[in-house]
């Protein structure tokens, strides 16, 4: 049998092996056509069902309103920080970020080279370990949109609830919880998600847009970046990440087999409680590096006392079968990534793995 690691990393990052099984048998040959998927022309039958599936999945297990575009687009989530304020930043408007951490803060960067913004709220005083009150959100009233970071893949906070928001349209990178647990998208103008972490591998990047907001883009945007272009040409203007969009299918597939997103959602908190359960009753030894409320239920930050046993622990959990745990050298101290096709078994063996580390050095 195959042997496969722990795999934590944040992303790329884990993807389920019965997928991978999936592609590996219809590699070569995909269902009888002689060739595989990423050998064939992307205006042919074969892949447009493939498109049109994943396009179709992801409606169905996110309850995605008529009113919305689903657009399967490259460039990663990065590209989506340059292309929303391009597409809907008008003059006299404001772009408004709450700055939760890493993310949020390239997010806006990208927007303060196109037009004029704001920040409706931060926990930059706390070292971004928790997401601002909400009741501590001030949208100006000229807002274009207001942008929030569901998931700081890097700090390890997550929006337990988001802002409402009226008039002005949400919008959400959702890059490291997409289709974790279920969301009411009519509450968002615009949902966007790199694939790498939750549901696939990279190159394809998730929009998913209040049609009003993404049918017409300003004239002077080049086709490529415009939202209006992919809305007309079904997100097959250009070619396509087929291979990314085939692998995305599958693992959309794997949700909905495993009971869909309510269901993806208590597999995680199951998941993840195993580990901030031995943080917790570590009696200090691992301190989690999020304010309990922030919580995130994809990455988990934690330190040990000393750099030293930070290091130990790399180095230890690598020889015993662990990958991905060093946090990111921002944060410093561990990381664990338990996104949606993390086994529970590897959690299981992580949360052992910790407590006998601490036997051994507490
Ligand atoms: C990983 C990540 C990104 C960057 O995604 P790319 O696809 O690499 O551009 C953006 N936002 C969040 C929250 C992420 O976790």
């Amino acid at each position: 049998m195959t042997k496969r690691a722990y795999n934590f990393n944040a992303g790329p990052a884990a993807l389920p092996l019965e997928v991978l099984q999936q592609a590996q048998e219809q590699l070569v040959d995909y269902e009888g056509a002689g060739m595989s998927i990423m050998e064939m022309s992307h205006r042919g039958e074969i892949y447009e069902k493939v498109h049109n599936e994943a396009i179709s999945l992801l409606r169905e297990l996110y309850e995605i309103p008529a009113n919305y575009k689903v657009l399967l687009l490259q460039g990663g989530a990065s590209t989506q920080f340059a292309m929303i304020p391009m597409n809907l930043l008008k003059s006299g408007q404001v772009g408004s970020y709450v700055m939760t951490g890493s993310w949020a803060d390239k997010a806006i960067k990208e927007a303060k080279l196109i037009g004029e913004t704001a920040v409706a709220a931060t926990s930059e005083a706390d070292k971004f370990n928790r997401i601002p009150n909400i009741s501590d959100i001030q949208i100006p009233a000229n807002s274009a949109y207001l942008h929030v970071t569901s998931n700081e893949t890097i700090e390890g906070t997550q929006y337990k609830q988001f802002p409402v928001t009226n008039e002005v349209p949400l919008i959400a990178d959702m890059s490291s919880d997409i289709m974790s647990k279920p969301i009411d998208v009519s509450k968002f103008g615009m949902i966007y998600a790199g694939a790498q972490k939750n549901l696939g591998p990279s190159g394809v990047t998730i929009v998913i847009a209040r049609e009003d907001l993404v049918s017409e883009s300003p004239k002077s945007i080049p086709t490529m970046l415009r939202y209006d272009t992919h809305v007309k040409n079904n997100s097959l203007y250009n070619t396509p990440p087929s291979f990314s969009v085939y692998l995305a299918n599958l693992m959309l597939k794997w949700v909905q087999a495993k009971g869909g997103a309510a269901a993806i959602e208590q597999y995680n908190r199951d998941k993840t409680k195993l580990i901030y359960d031995t943080i917790d009753q570590s009696g200090g030894f691992y301190r989690g590096f999020a304010d309990t409320d922030s919580r995130s239920v994809m990455n988990i930050t934690f330190r040990i006392q000393t750099e030293e046993l930070e290091k130990q622990f790399v180095k230890e959990s690598e020889q015993h079968g662990f990958v991905g745990l060093k946090g990111h050298r921002s944060v410093g101290g561990l990381r664990a990534s338990t996104y949606n096709a993390v086994p529970l078994e590897s959690c299981k063996a992580l949360a052992e793995f910790m407590s006998d580390f601490q036997k051994r050095n507490g």
